[in-house]
């Protein structure tokens, strides 16, 4: 590819010949504002905010769609630009429920932001009529509350929401229904999401840049039972939580902040912080002998993971004839659960009616999740988990309560349920499960300790990785991938024939929880000019390197429970605590 010179407000530089404007006014340290555009996905030119002045183009050009030539000249912040901007921004508050002072998104909310940087004090367009403010379905036709909310009065239209649906998730959903002052996003026939094939990934809210996407709000149902004094509860956060729930408190991307997230629950009134990621080892014991099983029993191969419940229902959607590949394992979330109202309660003589579970995920599809059947180990109407919450949910707690996060000192997990491996860490990276669960086998079918508990051909963000390992003449051949588009295409090719792999893992989030439809929101700025699932991810990397304890057959926690409850891995009572089933739904 040919360099082209190109000087943005009169700086000049050195850039590749496909650069968009945007892209080179990014090199020459200048942000252009943009409200829809998302890299490789939703270059579309709608919303007009990126509008510049540029040689060689009449009229005003879309720097996120204008590509560069040699020689051009481009100026980006005119008066006349930035009147147009602000004219645009008006426009789009016209029809705008202004609630920025209650809204979910007011601390990060693009639109808000931007109009206050343009200065966007009064409505001078006014009279269009606001969309209805989407009513909040209390139960849907599945006879759960929805997991996934849309205010249409406070969306602009920018269609993020679509392209990540459509290209990353290959679900598509949603859509733009009816035309001019009417448009608005809905799914076909304006069904509620939950009588769609919506996975409840939750990737349309991480990149909606307004309040016009939410996920369900539980923090209320936490709250009471932490104010009931009948109930013991408890919390532990999913392995990626740790690695992202700084960014609501201003740290760096990729800032782990385990020991301040233990003290700030602590404060919070929980009876007992404990670690998902404990559940994350377990969770490869069980799975581990799952695959030496299907290894042995010659299938069904190949074995596929089960941690992710936007891929499990992706999958019971689309491929349902590929449900008995799925590992009937339960997911790290619904293994703590199980666990805690089984093991925990009776070692504790808690009647399981009053312990009170919470989990922090990087997750929506995880509150439907835990509504699953089979979700209930200690008995039908107590279910395993009784809220899962967001990391933005837990990290608008901490803020409601006044704790001050940056000052915490660092504390532990309590260790009955909270020493974990640097195998359970990675977990919340794409390849994590996958080196977790390598780590465990290729030591149980060798009968050595690796000297290098390190599996980097899984590690990384290509659509699809792959290797094969001989383990003392067992030869394993796996896959890793993440984002539904990329579990397609590798479905597709494992039932065409066109490859053959004994473990494959699937993420539903691309880049896997890390990136998860729950965690802080990031703007299209950062999104754009940041790989946010490779800095997220090397917080848990860099976590599980400097361990001792990275194999989860050598977590002592694990081995008590063991020891003294389950037996062993793959018992009938591990069984009936933390295996699960799926079922195929109706593909629309
Ligand atoms: S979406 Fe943004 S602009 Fe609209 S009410 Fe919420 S914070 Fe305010
Ligand atoms: S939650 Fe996921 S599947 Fe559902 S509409 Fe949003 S992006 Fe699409
Ligand atoms: S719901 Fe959000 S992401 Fe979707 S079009 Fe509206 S503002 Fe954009």
């Amino acid at each position: 590819m040919e360099n082209v010179h190109v000087k943005i407000d009169g700086i000049e530089v050195e850039v590749p010949s496909n650069y968009t404007i945007l892209q080179a006014a990014h090199e020459a340290g200048i942000t252009i504002p943009t409200l829809c555009y998302l890299k490789d996905i939703n270059a579309i030119a709608a919303c007009r905010m990126c509008l510049v002045e540029a040689t060689g183009v009449r009229n005003l050009a879309a720097a996120c769609v204008q590509q560069v030539a040699d020689g051009m000249e481009v100026k980006t912040n005119t008066p006349e630009l930035r009147k147009s901007r602000k004219t645009t921004l008006e426009l789009m508050l016209s029809n705008h429920r202004m609630e920025c002072l209650s809204c979910v998104r007011s601390d990060d909310c693009e639109l808000r932001r931007l109009a206050a940087e343009y200065g966007v004090d009064q409505n001078r367009y006014t009279g269009y009529e606001q969309l209805p403010k989407e009513e909040v379905v209390a139960v849907g036709s599945d006879g759960l509350e929805p997991r996934i909310l849309r205010d249409n009065s406070k969306c602009i239209l920018c269609r993020r929401c679509i392209a990540v649906c459509r290209y990353n998730q290959h679900v598509a959903v949603i859509g733009a229904n009816d035309r001019g002052f009417e448009t608005h996003v809905a799914s076909a026939f304006d069904m509620p999401l939950t009588e769609t094939p919506c996975v409840n990934c939750g990737q349309c809210v991480a990149v909606c840049p307004t309040g016009a996407l939410r996920e369900r709000d539980d923090t209320d149902k936490v709250w009471d039972a932490l104010n009931d004094p009948s109930k013991h509860v408890v919390i532990a956060p999913a392995p990626s939580v740790r690695a992202q729930i700084g960014e609501c408190f201003d740290y760096p991307i990729g800032t782990n902040v385990e020991g301040k997230l233990a003290a700030a629950l602590r404060r919070l009134g929980f009876e007992k912080v404990f670690d998902v990621d404990t559940a994350a080892d377990i969770t490869i014991m069980e799975e581990g002998t799952e695959l030496l099983e299907r290894l042995k029993n010659n299938g069904p191969l190949p074995l596929l993971t089960s941690c992710s419940p936007g891929w499990i229902k992706f999958c019971e959607e689309y491929y349902p004839d590929m449900i008995p590949n799925i590992s009937s394992c339960k997911s790290p979330q619904g293994m703590y659960g199980a666990l805690m109202k089984t093991y925990y309660a009776e070692k504790n003589n808690i009647d399981p009616k009053d312990l009170f579970v919470v989990s922090v995920m990087p997750c929506t599809a995880k509150k439907f999740e835990i509504t699953r059947d089979d979700m209930s180990a200690a008995g039908e109407g107590l279910p395993d988990i009784d809220v899962s919450l967001t990391t933005r949910e837990l990290a608008r707690m901490i803020k409601r309560a006044g704790i001050r996060f940056r000052d915490l000192k660092d504390e532990p997990f309590d260790p009955a349920f909270g020493v974990a491996s640097g195998a359970g860490h990675i977990f919340g990276a794409t390849g994590g499960v996958m080196e977790a669960a390598l780590r465990t086998v290729a030591e149980i079918v060798t009968g050595e300790s690796l000297k290098d508990p390190e599996f980097h051909d899984v590690r990384g963000l290509k659509d699809i990785k792959e290797a094969e390992y001989n383990l003392n003449g067992t030869v394993v051949r796996v896959a890793v991938t993440s984002g539904l588009a990329n579990a397609k295409k590798l479905l597709d090719m494992v039932k065409s024939g066109e490859r053959q792999y004994h473990f494959i893992e699937v993420m539903a989030c691309p880049g896997g929880c890390v990136n998860g439809g729950g965690q802080p929101h990031q703007s299209g700025d950062v999104r754009n000019f940041t790989d946010l699932r490779a800095e997220r991810a090397k917080a848990l990397y860099s976590e599980d390197a400097g361990m001792e304890l990275r194999k989860s057959h050598e977590n002592p926690v694990v081995k008590e429970i063991y020891d003294t409850y389950l037996e062993k891995p793959g018992s009938h009572k591990a069984h009936k605590i933390l295996h699960t089933s799926y079922v195929p739904r109706k593909v629309y």
